[in-house]
């Protein structure tokens, strides 16, 4: 694929225009669908384009990698918001709660606990998401379906944590909308109205289940190597 950043504002464009269209056509209204760039392994240099064309909400799934372009970027643009999507660890939660607006990847007991007092060190009460495991594969993080309304309850209640939905990452090789249709009534169950769901090869299809935010890496920045 050709450098992504020549062409940032039409790439931005076409996706922000598919989104709407998805959402006209299909989705629950009456929210706007949130588009999350996912920046990761793509350079300041790569970003600065999409900033300049106005995309203000960015997904990045490391720690080390967004302190290491985040903060000069965010020196120059205001009202960036910045989301974890990738696992956190419990000794790098400070940091994420220093450098991110939303954690979309809470996922065990032990992290929710961790960032709620990392949160109330820093005096900052971060909205998070559940991370669910849709398809209960072995590699992947994520709270059992089966256990997800019970876990964002505790989060809630014991941790005192801000839970504002569940995110879900469906297995490659299966048709996702079933997957985003079951993380959809999770979400009604356990009582929070928004859905971190779809990427770059299905995100019509999870608006169409009622994603509250995609999150698009490639379809705007270009493949990553
Ligand atoms: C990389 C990544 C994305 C973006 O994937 P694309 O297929 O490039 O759009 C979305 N969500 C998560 C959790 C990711 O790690």
């Amino acid at each position: 694929m050709e450098n992504a950043q020549h062409n940032a504002p039409e790439r931005l464009e076409m996706i922000r225009s598919r989104i709407e269209r998805a959402h006209r056509r299909f989705g629950p209204p009456p929210e706007m669908v949130e588009l999350v760039a996912v920046s990761k392994t793509f350079d300041a240099a790569a970003i600065r384009p999409f900033l300049d064309a106005g995309q203000r909400v960015f997904g990045e799934n490391r720690v080390q990698e967004a302190k290491e372009k985040w903060p000069a970027l965010r020196a120059s643009y205001d009202g960036i918001q910045l989301h974890l999507i990738g696992p956190l660890q419990t000794n790098k939660a400070r940091e994420a709660v220093a450098l991110f607006d939303v954690i979309e990847t809470v996922d065990r007991e032990k992290l929710a606990g961790v960032l709620a007092e990392e949160m109330r060190r820093a005096d900052k009460r971060l909205p998070v998401f559940v991370q669910v495991n849709i398809g209960l594969e072995e590699q992947k993080a994520g709270v059992a379906p089966r256990e997800a309304v019970a876990f964002v309850e505790r989060c809630r209640v014991e941790h005192g944590l801000d839970v504002v939905g569940l995110m879900c990452i469906p297995p490659e090789a299966d048709p996702p909308g079933p997957y985003f249709a079951h993380l959809a009534s999770l979400a009604r169950d356990a009582g929070v109205k928004n859905l971190s769901m779809g990427m770059s090869g299905d995100f019509e299809t999870a608006i169409a289940m009622g994603a509250t935010h995609v999150r698009v890496g490639s379809a705007l920045f270009g493949t990553r190597v």
